[in-house]
């Protein structure tokens, strides 16, 4: 879990600002653009980075209904936090904490046989019947069990259900390139989740949820919203990628905005190199400043001589190379104080870039921008009062 921490009453080195009335306005928004589906937040890896419970507390007060993880030590987390509400998790492993899941009322996700055989044990010696989702690979070829197993896991199933072991609650499956509209796939694997449940169904499966859209999807594919739909990365205010739109198109607002304090400002001469291997030389006299944030606390080393940084004012560009805790930026002569604030990435509003920006600058996406700030910078709440 990362450090939380209350509004600074010191400068911080460094600290990721999360505007929880921005996170409660995306879930308001997109529940407005997903009228007939409930909603669930995906939380899962600290919510994108974002801090897990107080985000999954924010998305339950803005109306969503189901909160979900990847993992099941996630979920528990939660649980162990006093979230209510429905929680599912999805990436099991044999071993699994399966009773613990049971008795903390977890939706547990079952891609094959192995899976429904732990949890159907699980269940007996718990002496309650577990949640358990089957998940179809539908075609995009990670989890979730293939069409021509997928008779064998419902029947199995079935028997377990009949048998007072499981409750089978879900049905669902997952989407391979949602984020490039129009990508034949897409209509593929709707037609394939509408067979594989249609059989499930015929069977006797009585399912609260079918889901399958994940953030992209229910942003531009109404037909695929079903009962629920999973949005992780625009719960956060960010778009799924370029193809999709911008945040504002859709009425989101990045939640996370990422600043230091300039360690150091100092003038240099022409011809200075800057930093390890001295892949920037100072083009003349200048000034340089100090960004105490590195790698390790999640800036892309291959964001080196291409971030960009919003100081006094002005858009600057990492110079030379991202060390482990700093960064150097050109300012160009200007000499803004030591401790001023740089940021970032942010809502964009304030003329800073957004991590959409760093995505490009790093050739990644937002998601892995957000979700790699890492512990040892605080996240620091704010908005965190109910706005109606
Ligand atoms: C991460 C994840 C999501 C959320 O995806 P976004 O694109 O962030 O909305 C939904 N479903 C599953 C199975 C996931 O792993």
């Amino acid at each position: 879990m990362n450090d939380t921490a209350p509004a600074p009453t010191a400068p911080l080195r460094a600290r990721a600002e999360i505007d929880l009335a921005a996170l409660r306005s995306n879930v308001r928004a997109l529940r407005t653009l997903a009228p007939g589906a409930a909603l669930m937040a995906v939380v899962k890896s600290d919510a994108y980075g974002h801090g897990a419970v107080p985000c999954a507390r924010a998305a339950l007060a803005a109306g969503a209904t189901w909160l979900g993880t990847a993992t099941p030590e996630e979920a528990l987390a939660l649980r162990a936090a006093g979230l209510p509400g429905r929680v599912m998790c999805w990436l099991w492993t044999p071993g699994g904490p399966w009773r613990q899941a049971i008795e903390a009322d977890v939706d547990v996700s079952v891609s094959g046989m192995w899976a429904l055989r732990e949890v159907t044990a699980a269940a007996r010696a718990a002496g309650r019947p577990a949640r358990v989702q089957l998940k179809a690979d539908t075609g995009l070829g990670r989890n979730g069990c293939q069409p021509a197993d997928w008779a064998e896991l419902v029947g199995a199933a079935l028997r377990a259900e009949a048998a007072g072991l499981v409750r089978i609650t879900g049905l669902w499956s997952h989407f391979a390139c949602a984020d490039e509209p129009g990508h034949p796939s897409i209509a593929a694997q709707l037609t394939r989740f509408r067979e594989m449940t249609a059989y499930a169904e015929d069977r006797g499966v009585r399912p609260e949820v079918r889901h399958m859209a994940n953030s992209p999807a229910t942003l531009t594919l109404p037909e695929a919203h079903f009962d629920l739909v999973r949005t992780g990365i625009a719960v956060y205010g960010l778009s799924p990628g370029p193809e999709i739109g911008t945040p504002a198109d859709f009425g989101l607002r990045p939640v996370m905005t990422l600043a230091a304090s300039l360690a150091l400002v100092k003038h240099v001469p022409g011809g200075h190199g800057i930093s390890y291997g001295h892949r920037y030389l100072t083009p003349g006299a200048t000034t340089l400043g100090l960004v105490p944030v590195g790698y390790a606390d999640g800036i892309p080393r291959h964001a080196s001589g291409s971030g960009p940084v919003l100081v006094g004012g002005k858009w600057r560009t990492i110079a030379g190379r991202v060390a482990m805790d700093q960064f150097v930026v050109d300012l160009g002569g200007d000499e803004p104080e030591t401790g001023t604030e740089a940021v970032l990435f942010g809502p964009g509003d304030r003329g800073e870039p957004t991590a959409e920006d760093w995505a490009q600058a790093a050739g990644t996406i937002a998601y892995e921008i957000v979700t790699r700030i890492g512990t040892r910078v605080p996240r620091v709440y704010v908005n965190e009062d109910r706005d109606g």
